[in-house]
């Protein structure tokens, strides 16, 4: 058996992407906090954020945060919390002024003020045109806001716990008491004891086979959680972004299409004009990523295969932009200019430059709606009723306030992060002034110490690369863009299959203690097959369209059955139950989206 090791802090947060960073950040003002990360800190996928950060600044045009609240809650179906995203919308103000603030170092205007484009779904409300709200930093937001607050944690003194694998939650009752993490360097068991746990870990859209998110994108914080008897809330809805490159599902940012580019069949139409009228190539995505399954399905996809093109090329834009009476012109340096990382991506890995050529694209597995549910100070909910988990929080890709519902606006999770990490962050240090550190449970590594002894030592051939290939391609045919309760029944079928196979026969060929990726590979492959079918058997139940969610057998919204959250829950003998709970409804009542 390896050593274990205890460590007492007020509090633990798992996880250093923008809502770890920012919840460390306020958190340490106050309480003594660790901040545990598999990855180095900066390495999180948080750095790898395009497109930019909404906020109703109104720096170029008008525009209010109502505005962006309505766009918010037409965006999401109307599945989302109205509370929620009123909260979201009104601190998105200041909380980049606050990153403004720190150092980040945000295009400008001329007259010095933080430069903004347009987005998929942000409308100016009265005219129903796209409004300029996406503050950016070139093609590099999320890269700026991880070093940006990563600087600030290092100069508040947070102690940072790098490369250390958290394996499980420790809870008594609706208590937690701590973590539990493996040390990659030495493979060895560290326990954190402390009052309060805070998971920033992440989405999971390593469950699809083409996907923008990286290899660490595996839902380990959301499946401790499930597996810790925490519900999880709308798992149906994960988003297809419209435009990953072909096959490698690499993202292209919507901050190209903000920039004037446009989505071209193979009859070289524009064929958002089609779909969506008003807003056209800047619709909501879940709108635009079946506007081009649809049109590869009509056979109208590029050589007859199934991506079409995104064109950014001056000609073509400047084209359009003169067709809708706009002045403005776009060329080269502006290309280089405001999007350096794209130019370069599809260069590097297409040998396609964007200048003079369309880039090949297709929807990509890209972002989690639902997750691990909480309150608007990052709270986990138990249940349906909103009974608390003492100590325990949640922020970022990996929780469900929910500000999202059923299909999150571009630039929305960078707001999300900031703004719930920060809340979470200030509440959980509140809590830890008052709650006393309640005592850890024997043994509390054990159970999970015996998993990864299993793990280790499982002789039964089954390769995780061979599990995880099948889970991946089976969730890209069954439960992508447009599902049926055929697709979703073999999907759950599957998974059914796969976890049987994970459980018994998955055998691994490093046995050793150091850097044992391997291990920690097969372990967060349990998280992924968990989440997959969570995701799968949720779609399932859910008779309706909405949002991210489209079934081809119920095509229709259907609010009088189905304005509902749902809560997946594990029971005791590993089976699940599913409970549903209301929407908060408030200014906006559901109607018929039109873009
Ligand atoms: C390519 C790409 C571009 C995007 N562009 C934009 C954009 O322009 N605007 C926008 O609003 N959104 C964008 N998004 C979405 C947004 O970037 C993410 O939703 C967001 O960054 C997630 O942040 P997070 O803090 O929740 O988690 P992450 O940044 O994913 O960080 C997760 C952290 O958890 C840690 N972790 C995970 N599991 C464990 C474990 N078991 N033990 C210890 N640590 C663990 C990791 O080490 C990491 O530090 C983009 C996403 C992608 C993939």
């Amino acid at each position: 058996m390896a050593n274990v090791k205890t460590h007492t802090f007020d509090a633990v947060i798992v996880g250093a992407g923008g809502a770890g960073l920012m919840a460390a950040l306020y958190a340490s003002k106050s309480a003594n906090v660790a901040v545990i990360s598999k990855l180095y800190p900066t390495r999180s996928h948080t750095g790898a954020a395009q497109g930019g950060i909404g906020a109703a600044l109104g720096n170029m045009e008008e525009d209010r945060w109502e505005w962006h609240a309505y766009d918010t809650v037409k965006g999401s179906d109307y599945l989302a919390d109205q509370d929620a995203v009123d909260v979201l919308c009104k601190e998105a103000v200041d909380t980049v002024i606050e990153l403004e603030h720190m150092g980040l170092p945000f295009d400008r205007y001329p007259n010095g003020t933080i430069s903004q484009r347009r987005f998929g779904g942000h409308t100016n409300n009265d005219t129903g045109k796209p409004v300029q709200r996406a503050c950016h930093a070139a093609d590099r937001t999320g890269h700026m806001i991880l070093q940006t607050l990563y600087q600030q944690c290092i100069k508040n003194k947070v102690n940072f716990f790098d490369e250390f694998h958290v394996v499980d939650l420790i809870r008594v009752d609706n208590t937690v008491r701590g973590i539990v993490a493996i040390e990659i360097s030495t493979g060895d068991f560290h326990v954190f004891h402390s009052k309060a746990v805070h998971f920033a870990t992440g989405g999971w859209g390593r469950c699809w086979e083409v996907t923008s998110n990286a290899h660490s994108l595996t839902g380990d914080g959301a499946a401790i959680c499930l597996r810790r008897g925490v519900p999880l809330e709308d798992m149906e809805f994960f988003q297809f972004h419209p435009t990953g490159i072909f096959r490698l599902g690499v993202l292209i940012t919507e901050g190209v299409r903000g920039e004037g580019g446009v989505l071209i069949n193979s009859k070289g139409e524009r064929f958002m004009e089609k779909y969506a009228p008003t807003i056209k190539d800047l619709a909501s995505r879940d709108v635009v990523s079946r506007a081009i399954f649809l049109e590869v399905q009509a056979g109208r996809g590029i050589n007859g295969q199934n991506y079409v093109h995104l064109d950014i090329r001056p000609e073509t834009v400047n084209h359009y932009f003169e067709q809708a009476g706009e002045k403005r012109r776009i060329d080269r340096e502006y290309i280089e200019a405001k999007l350096p990382d794209i130019a370069d991506f599809t260069r590097t890995y297409l040998g396609v430059d964007p200048v003079t050529e369309p880039m090949p694209v297709q929807p990509t597995a890209h972002y989690a709606m639902g997750g691990i549910p909480t309150d608007v100070d990052g709270r986990v909910l138990a249940n349906v009723d909103g009974t608390l988990i003492d100590g325990l929080y949640a922020a970022g890709e990996c929780a469900c306030v929910s500000v999202h519902g059923a299909n999150r606006l571009g630039t929305n999770s960078l707001v999300d992060l900031v703004v719930f990490g920060r809340r979470s962050g200030n509440h959980m240090a509140a809590y830890c002034n008052q709650a006393d550190l309640l005592p850890l449970p024997d043994d509390p590594a054990g159970e999970v110490m015996a998993e990864f002894e299993r793990l280790r030592n499982g002789s039964g051939g089954v390769k995780p690369a061979e599990l995880r290939t099948k889970m991946q391609k089976s969730m890209t045919a069954n439960v992508g863009v447009f599902r049926t309760e055929e697709t979703m029944g073999t999907a759950v079928s599957d998974l059914k299959e796969l976890i049987e196979a994970y459980e018994r026969n998955v055998q691994i060929d490093d046995k050793g203690q150091k850097f044992n990726t391997d291990l920690l590979e097969a372990w967060e492959l349990g998280c992924l097959l968990e989440l997959a079918e969570v995701t799968a058997v949720s779609a399932k139940a859910r008779k309706e369209s909405r949002g991210g969610h489209a079934r081809d057998d119920f095509q229709k919204r259907n609010d009088a059955d189905w304005l509902k959250h749902t809560f997946y829950f594990r029971t005791e003998d590993g089976g699940y139950r599913l409970d549903y709970k209301p929407v908060t409804l408030g200014r906006y009542e559901p109607k018929e989206r039109v873009y």
